[in-house]
């Protein structure tokens, strides 16, 4: 991975870190006055090793955009070369970021569509958190899908901020509904009555998924976001071609929108 040049980035402040579990945390940074990004778009953070060598990668945003912090919500992966410096990391830490945002999983990808869906693995939930926060998608679709697959529940993370979000007078005068799909792999409990189990393309496959939200996936009505494990977005990517959904491309519009975490 090459190192980010010292002139493309800032040096932020680790403000604040919160664990979820022992591989997952979410960390707050400050945020330079300069810094903008749209709901959904990813950020690229550096951290120095010990040999003084900066080692670089992709987090997408979490916070909203109107806030003073940047929020990453972060997997640590055993033996990976950024995990290794992320689990000592600590408030007050220096970190640095990138001057631009990139990435195109944006709501504006999407010209029509009645119900925005937004399909998570793991710490692909982080763009949707953001994108959640977003007065402007409340507005722009009916319902608001959110379906998050992780192994445990336990791992089911930000469900206070989730919670939180329908009593926000600021975003359901949008008028969308939104809908909360949690979804586990590996164990039977049930945090809420819409609470599933096994994976997102067994659940689109068998029609439990759609059943659950109440809703059809349509060409018509459906615009989809996938974020996550490759693996998942690329099975469901040929679920979705079987019904007739396309990927947007630049100049066509489309029905989803994907972003690979690996
Ligand atoms: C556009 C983009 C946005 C990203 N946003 C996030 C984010 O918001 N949060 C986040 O935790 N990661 C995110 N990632 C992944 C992140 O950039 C790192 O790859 C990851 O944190 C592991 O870094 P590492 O150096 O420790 O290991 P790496 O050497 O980078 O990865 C080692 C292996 O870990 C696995 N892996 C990588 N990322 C994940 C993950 N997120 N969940 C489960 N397994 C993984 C893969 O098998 C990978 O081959 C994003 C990646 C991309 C391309």
């Amino acid at each position: 991975m090459t190192n980010p040049l010292p002139s493309k980035t800032t040096t932020e402040t680790v403000i604040s870190i919160h664990h979820w579990t022992d591989k997952l945390l979410s960390f707050r940074c400050t945020r330079p006055a300069a810094y903008q990004f749209a709901p959904g778009q990813f950020a690229r953070l550096g951290l120095t090793n010990a040999d003084g060598t900066v080692i670089s990668r992709a987090y997408s945003v979490t916070s909203a955009v109107e806030e003073d912090a940047l929020e990453f919500f972060l997997v640590i992966v055993p033996g990976g070369e950024f995990s290794d410096l992320l689990v000592n990391l600590k408030p007050g830490d220096p970190i640095l970021l990138e001057r631009f945002s990139y990435g195109f999983m944006t709501a504006d990808r999407f010209v029509d569509g009645e119900d925005l869906w937004m399909l998570a693995t793991g710490t692909g939930l982080g763009p949707f958190i953001s994108i959640l926060q977003d007065p402007s998608v409340w507005k722009k679709f009916r319902n608001l899908v959110l379906v998050h697959c992780v192994r445990n529940t336990e791992e089911l993370a930000y469900q206070e901020l989730l919670n939180d979000l329908p009593k926000q007078a600021a975003l359901t005068a949008g008028g969308a509904k939104l809908i909360r799909i949690p979804i586990s792999t590996r164990d039977t409990q049930n945090i809420d009555p819409n609470h599933l189990h096994g994976r997102i393309t067994t659940l689109l496959s068998n029609g439990e998924l759609e059943r659950a939200a109440g809703l059809d996936i349509s060409v018509e009505k459906s615009r989809l976001m996938m974020c996550g494990n490759p693996e998942m977005i690329t099975a469901t990517r040929e679920l979705l071609h079987e019904r007739g959904l396309r990927p947007c491309r630049r100049a066509v519009p489309g029905q989803f929108v994907t972003e690979d975490y690996w």
